[in-house]
């Protein structure tokens, strides 16, 4: 078990290297022989937005097997995202929780314009 101010920093140094435009490559085959070999063994557990443009391995630096990641459009949280973090933290013994926002977010502008403009349209509630 990585302590979570290890991990942070690893996460800090992971997105340094994206940053710079120095990220790594490593062959697919490496990277399932990797995962084989290591299991799931996460380090830090990510809740992260679906937005295309944040995939939290790359934008980290990290590899398959290194993040536990959670993604839902604008990265809330409801009961099933809470579920999978205690999954990830009791299983895997993961301390460190990131909530990983970004700018530019189609889901929070869309929730913006709704309160702004309510449509008619909407899925039903209960
Ligand atoms: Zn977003």
């Amino acid at each position: 078990m990585i302590p979570a101010d290890k991990a942070l920093q690893r996460l800090r140094q992971g997105n340094e290297t994206f940053r710079s435009g120095k990220g790594f490559h490593l062959e697919i085959e490496t990277l399932l022989k990797l995962n084989s070999q290591k299991g799931q063994n996460p380090f830090a557990i990510i809740l992260g937005c679906s937005d295309s443009r944040v995939p939290a391995e790359i934008i980290f630096g990290q590899g398959i097997g290194d993040l536990f990641v959670i993604r839902v459009a604008g990265n809330i949280v409801a009961p099933s995202q809470i579920a999978s973090i205690e999954f990830a933290a009791e299983n895997f013994g993961t301390r460190l929780v990131v909530v990983l926002g970004h700018s530019r977010c189609g889901a929070v502008q869309a929730t913006l314009e709704q309160l702004d403009r309510p449509v008619t349209n909407s899925s039903p509630r209960r």
